[in-house]
């Protein structure tokens, strides 16, 4: 019979890949009430451990990967895992979160973390089981694409997270492969690279997880399921047509990034959406476990069964580049796949050169409207070869070399994803706020302006109020850490906002903001969290308690990331956000962030240059590093 655990093992395997030893450290109970698990749990394992301004690509830097406290309970989008480290892309900290099946297979492992210290003098991959870790030579896997890779690593267990081509010649935008799913954003897979690090399996299934309060659980999970079933997104179009459903709303609310930015819709739009796309490819589900959304989708895309490229991936690899034929991007996207490349920043690089190339600022036949040559240069990029050696620095360096740093479509030096904030002002803040740069997943409030209506996107009244506040439950939840698309779900249902007619909440939101956020019922989530980890830490941590460990999460980061030199000037966007209006509006729009910013330092309580203050840091108990 399985050993069991219950909820969390709270045990952290620590491995020095430079001397090849492991050590076994402990969660602390009283971590566990501040931070949860997932992201804030792995934001507080590295902040102990990392000192401040070490080179990212350095031996000094550390990767920290912590499971989700639901994960191996059976609750429904609860498989996910998160990576926690310095960015090679950013110089800052960043986070991602993958729903592959390599945590669940580290944490029926018996670990709720790992943290992987130093550099390895050559290629290697490790080994997880109950009884700790081994390193096994990666010389004979080192050179090859993420496919062939994990299939090795599986022969040794039944989850492996592993890099391709482009995290060994260290690409800043490297991202790891775990099943079909990728941990995508911030060069998370350079840092692997760097270590000389090419995997990690683990054994698995050697424990079952059992929430302490099992009744407990069954209801809160029936009502989850419930939610999610009931609700149109959730059990509707991103079911049918996953995150691709979004191509045809952002094209009609004018935020679909075509032409590196310079419009905010296209009519061929429709030939990229995700009702296209079901029905060309036939698709099927093909997702993350356990799932009740089931928004990943397989296709027979060329004769070949492939990943339908996500929507972050469609915009950035097609519409921005002027690109409208989603076989051609599904072949841009399975090329990123194998090297092990995020597409989002792939992308945005691209359309960098492109535009740059148009204004003779560098030399290159790539052209907006053309798929020549993309292929080629992705290529180039995961190699570093010729031109590509230049772009797989990113945009933002690319830019300081060679100029045309206007249009370089970046935030903190990470590129960003398909939604152009000209159309949801809202999103332009959180944008600029975002901890880890370019980023569409620390607030997502093109949900709130633009897909439901629920707030006028270009009024800025109470924005700062709903951008925090998105912050901190977003936080929270992938701190939780189960996915973020359940927002919909547990947000939307309830009685008191399903059934309030959308133009009253609208009105609401923008008139009685604070009385709107106060309204809205996320308590499935922390009840979900108590049930699995019972009593054995706090009473009752309640709504309040999880929106408070979603803003201490968000507020440690920022501390982190201020030792790292980020302040007020580095929340901002590209200049052609803030200054040029775009084809689709018919009068210019431009983001009027600066407005917005002020009050939103003031809710967060930072100083004027940005800078939590000390008595912030005080009541959210950010204290010193304890190690
Ligand atoms: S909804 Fe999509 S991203 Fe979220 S867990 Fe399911 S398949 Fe994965």
């Amino acid at each position: 019979m399985k050993k069991e655990i219950i909820g969390t093992s709270n045990k952290v395997l620590e491995v020095d890949l430079a001397a090849r030893r492991f050590w076994v450290s402990e969660i602390p109970v009283g971590d566990r009430e501040l931070y949860l698990g997932g992201k804030g749990m792995g934001l507080k394992l590295l902040f102990d451990r990392l000192k401040p301004g070490i080179d990212p690509l350095g031996k000094d830097n550390i990767l920290v990967l912590t499971m989700g406290v639901l994960m191996g309970t059976g609750a429904p989008c609860s498989g996910r895992f998160e990576a926690v480290t310095k960015s090679p892309l950013t110089g800052i900290m960043v986070t991602g979160s993958c729903g592959g099946p390599f945590g669940m297979a580290l944490k029926t492992s018996g670990w709720d973390a790992m943290v992987i210290h130093g550099k390895a003098d050559e290629p290697v991959f490790v080994c997880v089981d109950s009884g700790g870790a081994t390193f096994a030579d990666a010389a004979g896997i080192w050179g090859t694409g993420t496919a062939a890779a994990q299939d090795t690593l599986l022969a040794h267990g039944s989850g492996a997270m592993v890099i391709g081509q482009a995290g060994e010649n260290l690409v800043r935008y490297a991202n790891i492969r775990s099943g079909s799913r990728f941990l995508g954003r911030g060069g998370i897979g350079t840092v692997m690279g760097s270590k000389n690090l090419k995997g990690i399996v683990a054994k698995g299934r050697e424990y079952k997880i059992r929430p302490a309060d099992k009744k407990r659980f069954d209801r809160a999970n029936k009502r989850f399921l419930a939610h999610i079933n009931n609700n149109p997104v959730t059990a509707g179009s991103w079911r049918s047509y996953g995150t691709n459903a979004n191509i045809r709303i952002s094209n009609a609310a004018g935020i679909l990034p075509v032409r590196n930015f310079t419009a905010g819709s296209h009519g061929q739009a429709v030939k990229i959406s995700g009702e296209t796309m079901a029905e060309k490819f036939d698709t099927r589900h093909d997702v993350c476990k356990p799932c009740a959304i089931l928004c990943g989708h397989r296709g027979t895309i060329r004769g070949e069964k492939r990943h339908i490229p996500e929507y972050e991936t469609v915009t950035l690899l097609g519409s921005n580049l002027g690109i409208f034929d989603p076989e051609i991007i599904s072949d841009f996207n399975e090329l990123c796949a194998e090297y092990g490349m995020d597409t989002i920043s792939t992308g945005g690089t691209i359309a960098w050169a492109m535009e740059a190339a148009e204004k003779g600022l560098i030399e290159s036949d790539l052209r907006f409207g053309s798929d020549e040559g993309i292929a080629e240069t992705i290529t180039d990029i995961a190699f570093r070869r010729g031109q590509g050696a230049m772009l797989a620095d990113g945009s933002r360096m690319a830019s300081k070399t060679y100029g045309g740093e206007d249009f370089a479509m970046h935030v903190k030096g990470m590129e960003l994803p398909g939604y152009d904030p000209r159309g949801a002002f809202g999103q332009g803040l959180s944008y600029a706020t975002a901890n880890r740069g370019g980023c569409h997943l620390s607030a997502y409030m093109v949900g709130v302006e633009a897909m439901f209506g629920m707030a006028d996107p270009h009024a800025l009244r109470w924005k700062p109020y709903m951008v925090k506040f998105m912050e901190d439950i977003f936080s929270a939840v992938n701190s939780l850490h189960i996915c973020l698309f359940t927002a919909f779900a547990v947000f939307l249902e309830p009685p008191l906002i399903r059934f309030t007619p959308t133009f009253i909440i609208r009105h609401l939101n923008q008139n009685f903001s604070l009385l709107a956020l106060n309204l809205m019922d996320a308590s499935l989530w922390p009840e979900l969290w108590h049930a699995v980890v019972g009593k054995r830490y706090i009473p009752y941590l309640g709504m309040r308690g999880f929106y408070k460990a979603g803003e201490r999460a968000h507020v440690l980061e920022r501390y982190m990331n201020i030792r790292e030199g980020i302040a007020k000037k580095d929340d901002t966007l590209p200049r052609r956000l803030l200054d040029e209006g775009r084809t689709c509006d018919h009068e210019a729009k431009t983001v009027p962030l600066d407005s917005m910013l002020k009050t939103y330092y003031r809710l967060r309580g930072y100083d004027e240059n940005g800078i939590p203050r000390e008595k912030t840091l005080e009541k959210l108990g950010i204290g010193k590093q304890t190690k």
